[in-house]
């Protein structure tokens, strides 16, 4: 498992634990880092330590379904501030003094996050801000709010997360950056992860593809096996194509392509992609046998020379779909290479067909054909 996977399991666990971790933002963003725990592991001593550390800006991600059902309103109504990642109109739980002490944020933080709560139990306006997470956690939206909720429900706890920046205390007058995140997390015990961490844990545990289509037909005169997989979290629709004969034990040939719609299917020659997937086509045809994964990315479609803008997935998303796609097949890569790194992902290796899943795939398509 990777070093990072490993700090982020740890993360979660101390959330279950009722613990609090430092996640820290995107570097392009605003590279802020968070104080995140569970909402319902909210204490006053836990609450005393946050606005101790932090920016006092106490907020508490909750999914669109929570902000509905306890009648938690954008704080602004403009279309722009009032989607995923906006905040919601602040509350005070309606049995606390002024809302403000840290015993009061505590009980008004775990009253947000009870199941028992109602709309009616609230004051507003008050002192704790919920914020809206998309539902999809750091998969949807990759910020803080998003990563604190991820935490909170990979946690089995409640889906309710507090997250606050911290501060600076060689520079109070500013926001904690970089290492003395850090610091501030090894002096404290507290596991420290970032968000784009969360995201390539989620990316790889949590199944991206389901198997939509599965059919024969002839490719280059060859029978060959088209299977199209739907991205359960993006909507992306992709291809597997098993050219030719494929069995147990038997190494085929892989070839990844990433879609690109001038050079494969008008040639253009802005790019050498067209001429690479014709090339991994007659190279599997000839050889009695390959795979080839075609990938799609969601939203814009690539295609070199005509968007510059498209194609937004990263090498290291492209690569998760891909592991994906071949742990639905019942194949591992071997061998993996890069040989074009400007052109997408093009990888080229043996892949030994796992004998265990013979029966549900490759061996079926086998009989097939
Ligand atoms: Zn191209």
């Amino acid at each position: 498992m990777k070093t990072t996977d490993v700090r982020v399991r740890r993360a979660i666990a101390a959330v279950a634990a009722g613990r609090p971790v430092v996640v820290t933002a995107e570097p392009a963003q605003d590279d802020d880092g968070y104080l995140v725990f569970a909402a319902d592991a909210a204490t006053p001593k836990l609450l005393a330590f946050t606005v101790r550390h932090t920016s006092g800006l106490v907020r508490v991600a909750l999914p669109p379904s929570e902000c509905e059902r306890l009648d938690l309103p954008p704080m602004c109504s403009t279309a722009k501030r009032a989607g995923v990642g906006a905040q919601r109109v602040s509350v005070d739980w309606k049995g606390v003094g002024t809302g403000i002490s840290a015993t009061d944020r505590a009980r008004t933080i775990a009253e947000l996050a009870a199941a028992a709560s109602c709309a009616d139990d609230f004051r507003r306006p008050g002192h704790v801000i919920p914020v809206l997470a998309d539902p999809q956690g750091v998969l949807g939206r990759s910020a803080g709010a998003e990563a604190a909720f991820d935490l909170a429900r990979l946690a089995g706890r409640r889906e309710a997360a507090v997250l606050c920046e911290i501060v600076s205390r060689r520079r109070p007058s500013a926001m904690a950056r970089g290492a003395e995140l850090s610091d501030f997390a090894d002096e404290y015990g507290l596991q420290a992860i970032s968000v784009a961490e969360l995201a390539a844990y989620r990316r790889r545990t949590e199944p991206q593809i389901v198997r939509v289509a599965d059919t024969v037909m002839p490719i280059r005169g060859v029978n060959s096996r088209v299977i199209g997989f739907h991205g359960v979290r993006d909507g992306a629709e992709h291809l597997a194509v098993i050219v030719g004969a494929a069995g147990p034990g038997v190494p085929v040939a892989l070839h990844v392509h990433v879609e690109c719609i001038t050079g494969d299917v008008f040639g253009a020659s802005a790019c050498r992609c067209g001429r690479d997937l014709d090339g991994a086509l007659a190279q599997t045809a000839a050889s009695g046998g390959g795979l080839i994964v075609y990938l799609r990315p969601a939203g814009r479609p690539r295609a070199c020379g005509l968007y510059d803008d498209a194609h937004e997935a990263s090498r290291e998303q492209l690569a998760d779909m891909v592991t994906w796609i071949l742990r639905d097949l019942g194949v591992s890569p071997l061998r993996l290479s890069d040989d074009a790194p400007n052109v997408g992902l093009v990888m080229f290796g043996a892949i030994p067909v796992q004998r265990r899943d013979v029966g549900r795939t490759i061996g079926s398509f086998a009989s097939a054909v």
